[in-house]
């Protein structure tokens, strides 16, 4: 996920596409760049590090020019640095390219490219697009930049700017976000709205396979595969500019919450092939210490450890090793007894959680090799360990983490068929390599369902306390489920295996108090069904998510159909109608679930 913004028209362009990067920058923030055209030339100056610092730069250097482009990155091939931040150009500086996406097939198309001579000067995978479009071009921007996306394989929204049009803008769009904004003898292209609103509310949406050409005076959109123009449809932006950096929602969480499905795609783009071989090359390196790995030490906190107890479930079931899943402030001082071919495995969204990363050199002290599960790249945690994985989730603002916990429940899985492809433990995988391709379009169905959380948020939110309740891999997500309440909602939430209930929680069970409840392993659902009873018996409200309604009608107040999918994947959805609620829950009561009182994203401190 990036920022990308274009800007062709009468007015100087580095300022404009300047202001669109920080409308941008929560999109991804570790490196940003600009190139604008002015007198046959481009001058490209990029910078690592915040949009800020890019702006330091470009006062001091010259970059005036009404057409340019400019990206605010969030890497996924190639540290955070000058060189690797966006646009790149080929081996002259004739073209520029930025990129938001993942091209698969860069690899082959580099070792071609460079075959033919071509010199590269960055590691990153949007290179390849400059090199591609400087051989293809023969006059016509528009007809290079096609033959070269046809080219490409994986997700993509790109602009292309050469000094040989010098005030056009091609772009192009297969996955990623763009949008085209239709000034009055002016255009500006950009990932979302926010940073087209001040200058034209008027606007086409990109569609897959679909290309734009954009001059001050004229904006003509294409199907890349046949070339056929397009009569694209006018849209209006009727939001203000506040509202449309969070896309429209009130706030960053539930814009991440609707994020979940793009989420889900990209954290299997590139790595899972629908015969269900999982491709994690970063872990080439230590893909003989995991085949011989005795143990898994999963060490993670908050929704990271969360997610990491669903990570032990999986690697048990699947992959037949011994997993212990830690609480990184408590791993990191219980001496734990780690031996020969134990390997450790944290989680951390920001990479920065301070006692995940003292369980990091805990475990290197020890010469256990660790690897990580990360989503900022290139932070404390990701360069400290032996190994890493991107989630590729996209900058997460809101404090209560949605999208970065399902995107690592995704990946958890995809390293759970991997290591057990590599240490070739047998079993069916076949249901599970069915259902994942169809996570995305069920987590959108699940978004659909909010009237109906709406109205169990409104039963709740006047409650002081409630409890949470599941069984194996539905007992992490109800953790999980609890702490998102109680973290932006203020009611307490309890969650319990449920077969925990009887030895103690249930003596706080009176009439009207809210069970929320995840029904979804198919092994214990009549024990949990009969857990439920005995709540139900004793007053308790029961609200029930599960994939399988008709066999619950009778025994939840408020009942919450989730689609069916495999036992192992069934967190990665059924968590989702708990995030509303809990969201939903907060605004209700009043609080801004953005800002939850004494909490802070990135928990850098002990
Ligand atoms: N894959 C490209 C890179 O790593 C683009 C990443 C982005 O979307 O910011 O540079």
């Amino acid at each position: 996920m990036c920022g990308i913004v274009g800007y062709t028209g009468p007015q100087q362009a580095g300022k404009i596409l300047l202001e669109g990067l920080h409308l941008l920058e929560y999109r991804g923030y570790d490196s940003a760049g600009i190139a604008v055209l002015k007198d046959d030339k481009l001058k490209v100056i990029k910078k690592e590090g915040k949009v800020a610092r890019l702006e330091e730069q470009l006062k001091k250097e010259d970059s005036l020019g009404n057409c340019g482009i400019a990206h605010t990155r969030w890497a996924t091939h190639g540290k955070p640095s000058d060189a690797n931040a966006h646009p790149h150009t080929g081996c002259d500086s004739d073209f520029a390219v930025i990129h938001n996406g993942i091209i698969e097939n860069y690899a082959e198309l580099k070792a071609r490219l460079q075959k033919n001579g071509h010199y590269f000067t960055s590691e990153t995978d949007t290179e390849v697009i400059a090199h591609m479009v400087e051989e293809a071009y023969q006059g016509d921007l528009y007809v290079a930049v096609r033959s070269v996306a046809q080219q490409l394989v994986g997700a993509y929204a790109i602009a292309v700017v050469s000094i040989h049009e010098p005030d056009k803008i091609v772009a192009v769009r297969q996955e990623t976000p763009l949008l085209i904004g239709l000034g009055n003898k002016e255009k500006i292209l950009a990932s979302d709205p926010s940073a087209l609103v001040k200058y034209t509310k008027k606007y086409w949406r990109l569609e897959n396979g679909e290309m734009a050409v954009i001059t001050p005076e004229s904006a003509e959109a294409f199907v890349i595969a046949s070339g056929e123009k397009i009569d694209k449809k006018i849209q209006e932006i009727d939001w203000d500019i506040d509202e449309a950096q969070r896309s429209g929602f009130d706030h960053y969480m539930r814009k991440e919450i609707d994020e979940q499905p793009e989420v889900i795609e990209n954290t299997l783009r590139g790595r899972f092939a629908k015969d269900g071989t999982i491709s994690l090359p970063e872990f080439d390196d230590v893909a003989e210490t995991l085949r011989q790995a005795r143990k898994i030490n999963i060490v993670a906190c908050g929704t990271s450890y969360h997610a990491g107890l669903v990570g032990k479930y999986l690697l048990e079931n699947l992959c037949s090793i011994p997993v212990e899943a830690d609480i990184a402030s408590e791993f990191r001082y219980r001496n734990p007894l780690m031996g020969d071919k134990d390997v450790v495995l944290v989680i951390s969204q920001s990479g920065e959680t301070a006692d995940t990363l003292a369980a990091v050199r805990l475990a290197k002290q020890k010469g256990v090799p660790v690897i990580g599960i990360v989503n900022v790249v290139n932070s404390s945690i990701a360069a400290e360990c032996d190994a890493v994985t991107y989630l590729h989730a996209g900058p997460e603002i809101g404090v209560a983490s949605t999208k970065a916990y399902v995107s690592q429940l995704v990946l958890l899985m995809l390293m759970a068929l991997y290591l057990a492809q590599l240490r070739n433990v047998e079993f069916d995988a076949s249901e599970i390599v069915a259902d994942i391709p169809k996570l995305s379009g069920y987590a959108s169905e699940l978004l659909q369902q909010e009237q109906k959380i709406i109205q169990v948020a409104e039963l709740m939110k006047n409650k002081g306390n409630c409890f949470f309740i599941g069984r194996l891999l539905d007992y992490a997500v109800v953790l999980e489920g609890a702490l998102k309440l109680k973290e932006i909602s203020y009611i307490h939430a309890e969650a319990k295996a449920a077969g925990e209930l009887k030895h103690g929680a249930l003596a706080l069970v009176e009439d009207g108090t809210p069970i929320v409840t995840a029904v979804t392993q198919d092994s214990i659902r009549d024990k949990m069904h009969s857990s439920i009873m005995e709540v139900k018996a004793r007053g308790g409200s029961i609200i029930l998510v599960t994939d399988k309604p008709e066999q619950a009608q009778d025994i939840a107040d408020t009942l919450i159909p989730i689609p069916k999918v495999s036992s192992y994947l069934s967190p990665i959805l059924s968590i989702i109608p708990l995030q509303l609620l809990s969201y939903h829950a907060a605004v209700l009561r009043g609080n801004n679930p953005d800002r939850p009182r004494n909490l802070a994203k990135s928990v850098t401190v002990e």
